[in-house]
């Protein structure tokens, strides 16, 4: 079986799909591996270095891409790229696959058997293969060194000849992954932490991790089987807003992460609220990307509104991009070795497998995933 990694397009993006450890993996396994001259040059991995792990470099990405048999990336395909694949190629990347439904009909259309890295299962099982949890971990702690770096004060208190330092205070709105580990590294730098969620579950976890876990009256809430926030009502929402103002007003650093699964993310900080802060305050907006938790944040920008600095940066664990590379890497291994037949020497696709039911979305010439298809098919549906 060849599998091809080929470099990423977009050039701001410094994390890579596959480490040479992986290729050895796959090579172990019996796969031939090529990948695109540069691949790992945003982190110091050389060709040779691929090359010292049993791949083959290519310098023709049309043709390896044609000859692949399974195609491992990071970023969703260009069209060109799609149009190259050979007919019945697996191809495993993110897919931003709610928004780009144009993709997954092209992707139906190539004969591809893609498979989304935003929708593998959030099963005990798939843990290893989850790289919406690997990388929101680390966007984490990344917010909270950024957002560290740019307050005027420092996280922990200091008893000094000098004079006393009161720590910082920080705000955690949201609390799966990535919140978790932004409470676990603002207490390692030593600051005061609250945290909220509107799941209930989250409160042993938030109050384990030596946090405050802030309480809000919403009345019915909970999560999805799939471990999920369900949307909140907006009366919900405006019950929520008024203690999240009282919270950010006392804040020096809020960090927002809160998401809801396929959907634009829930303006939780307003204008109103930002007013209310101290100057010199800084709010990140971990969910910009997805449509933003604050009012007046700008994907990709750091704003200052009287004198609180919002920051709106994209990508966050491509700021770490070393390790972030090598835990999706070690997600695209895990996902290859848990599929692979060792006997024939493939990648055995079963759209039966619960795993698969779940992350495979284009396959025999369709657009395979139920829900997906749906979508697909209510977006291309005539307006009248
Ligand atoms: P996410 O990125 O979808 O959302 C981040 C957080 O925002 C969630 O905790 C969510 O409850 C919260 N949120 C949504 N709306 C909110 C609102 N209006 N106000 C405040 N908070 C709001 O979530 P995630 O990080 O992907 O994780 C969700 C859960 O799934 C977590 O409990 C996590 O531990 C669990 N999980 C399980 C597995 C597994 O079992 N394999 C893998 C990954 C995550």
């Amino acid at each position: 079986m060849r599998i091809f990694v080929p470099t990423e397009l977009d050039q701001t993006e410094r994390r890579v799909a596959v480490v040479p450890a992986t290729v050895a993996r796959l090579v172990k396994l019996g796969a031939e591996v090529e990948v695109e001259t540069g691949l790992g040059k945003s982190i110091f991995f050389s060709d040779a270095d691929y090359q010292g792990s049993g791949a083959k470099v290519s310098t023709d990405r049309k043709a390896s891409l044609g000859a692949a048999d399974l195609v491992l990336r990071l970023r969703k395909p260009a069209a060109e790229d799609v149009a190259a694949l050979k007919r019945g190629a697996i191809h495993v990347s993110y897919l931003d696959p709610f928004n780009d439904t144009a993709l997954l009909q092209k992707l139906a259309a190539s004969g591809a058997s893609a498979i989304c890295m935003e929708m593998i299962p959030r099963s005990t099982i798939a843990q290893k293969m989850d790289s919406l949890s690997s990388q929101a971990n680390l966007g984490g702690y990344v917010a909270v060194i950024l957002g560290a770096e740019r307050l005027h004060r420092i996280f922990p208190m200091m008893s000094t000849p000098s004079g006393t330092i009161a720590p910082a205070k920080v705000f955690i709105i949201g609390v799966g992954v990535a919140g978790l580990q932004a409470i676990a590294t603002a207490k390692r730098l030593g600051a005061v932490v609250e945290a909220f969620d509107t799941r209930p579950v989250v409160e042993e976890q938030v109050k384990s991790l030596g946090a405050k876990f802030v309480k809000v009256d919403l009345g019915e809430t909970g999560q999805t089987a799939q471990g999920y926030a369900k949307e909140l009502t907006p009366e919900q929402l405006e019950k929520q807003r008024q203690v999240m103002a009282e919270r950010c007003a006392q804040a020096d650093l809020v960090i927002t992460t809160a998401q809801v699964f396929g959907r634009k993310a829930p303006v939780i900080v307003t204008r109103a609220m930002v007013d209310g802060m101290k100057p010199g305050s800084v709010v990140v907006d971990m969910a910009v990307e997805s449509g933003g938790n604050v009012e007046c944040s700008k994907l990709g920008e750091e704003v200052l509104i009287n004198d609180v600095r919002i920051i709106g940066l994209a990508n966050l664990p491509g700021r770490v991009p070393r390790v972030a590379s090598e835990m999706y890497s070690n997600n695209l291994g895990n996902l290859v070795d848990h599929f692979w037949d060792r006997e024939a020497k493939t990648f055995k696709l079963d759209p039966a497998n619960d795993i698969l039911q779940s992350c495979l979305v284009t396959h025999g010439g369709a657009v395979s995933h139920e829900g997906l298809r749906k979508l697909v098919e209510s977006k291309s549906k005539p307006s009248s």
